[in-house]
């Protein structure tokens, strides 16, 4: 029996439950992970309430964890007992121990510890496959990024000054601005005093953004558009306010380009999540980035740790510890 907590119907943060569940062996193909910290993101969030559907209840929430592996299934021939593992695409991580497929976890170098491994895994992964693959930021790129002080936010302020890209980044409140700023994003606009919109185009002289991403979805749609230059690209890789309702394609006028990206996709075979997580990880070893772990909370306090995310009280990564 291991400790885990279970949604048995999608909800507010009150269907989150804290239940002991049997663990069967490790199936063919799979590794049994003993958990030394569990990441928190806001996609638990949307599986709780029912906006992303699970495919099946009960489940156990949660997409990220690091730990050691404790005993491998048949035909498992990449990993063994004892080494450091992490993960961030898959479901079942809000638990002490857990099984998971070898070919979607990947080796964790010594230097990384199994705390910022859990922070970083699934916001990092993300990071990287947006500036490198969905857009190829280079120097000359000017980027608007919403949310800059969360987790995936404070990962890509400091990826997009390493890149030498301009990033205008947008945040929530004074503190979260300044913290977002001494990550290094290049501009920080308070996008609950001021007008978003005018203030990236007073700051790329009317010229608007080669790409924006947001991830906050109702709330900054449309406006977000109207802060791209002509052929600019409108990532849409999240919904924190709620989903953008449905896009007319007359609204993608000047020639615009748009997605919806997700990491799943971008990271579905294991050469592809081999790939990200090893560019994160030297990211993260040269020091170009270092993860803060803003919360830490008990596994058992998920609770209130759905109800800081949700009520925007966290900023860059959190995690949870059995
Ligand atoms: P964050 O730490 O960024 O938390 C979300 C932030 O969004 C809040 O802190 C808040 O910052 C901002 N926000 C704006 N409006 C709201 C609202 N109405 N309710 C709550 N928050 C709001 O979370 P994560 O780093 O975990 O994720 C950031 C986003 O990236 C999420 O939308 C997530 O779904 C998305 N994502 C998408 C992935 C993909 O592959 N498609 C992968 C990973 C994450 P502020 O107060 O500054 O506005």
């Amino acid at each position: 029996m291991v400790r885990a907590i279970r949604i048995h119907a999608t909800g507010g943060p009150e269907v989150l439950r804290l239940e002991r569940i049997d663990l069967p062996p490790p199936a063919a193909g799979e590794v049994r992970i003993r958990q030394r910290a569990m990441g928190l993101n806001f996609i638990d969030t949307y599986q709780r309430s029912g906006l992303y559907t699970l495919a099946a209840l009960p489940a156990v929430l949660g997409m990220e964890g690091a730990g050691d592996v404790v005993s491998v299934g048949e035909s498992v021939a990449e990993f063994k007992i004892g080494d450091r593992v992490a993960y961030g695409t898959e479901l079942g991580g809000y638990a002490e121990e857990r099984n998971i497929r070898a070919d979607r976890i990947v080796p964790l170098p010594d230097a990384i510890s199994y705390e910022t491994a859990a922070a970083m895994m699934l916001q990092g992964m993300t990071v990287r496959y947006l500036f490198r693959e969905t857009f190829d930021v280079k120097p000359q790129t000017v980027m608007l990024f919403h949310a800059a002080a969360g987790g995936v936010g404070l990962i890509a302020c400091q990826w997009a000054k390493a890149l030498g890209a301009t990033m205008i980044g947008t945040a929530g409140s004074p503190e979260k601005v300044e913290l977002a700023r001494a990550h290094g994003c290049t501009h920080v606009i308070d996008y609950r005093n001021e007008n978003f919109v005018e203030r990236v185009r007073e700051i790329t002289n009317g010229r608007g953004c080669d790409v924006v991403y947001d991830s906050i979805g109702r709330d900054t749609f449309p406006a977000s558009l109207d802060c791209l230059k002509p052929k600019g690209l409108w990532v849409s890789f999240g919904n924190a306010s709620g989903p953008v309702p449905p896009v007319d394609l007359g609204q993608l006028k000047g020639s615009l380009f748009a997605t919806r990206p997700s990491l799943m996709a971008y990271t579905g075979t294991p050469e592809a999540l081999r790939a990200t997580a090893a560019d994160l990880f030297a990211q993260v070893a040269a020091g170009r980035i270092t993860i803060r772990v803003n919360q830490t909370y008990p596994l058992a306090e998920a609770e209130r740790a759905h109800r800081d995310l949700e009520g925007r009280k966290t900023t860059g990564s959190s995690i949870l510890v059995a």
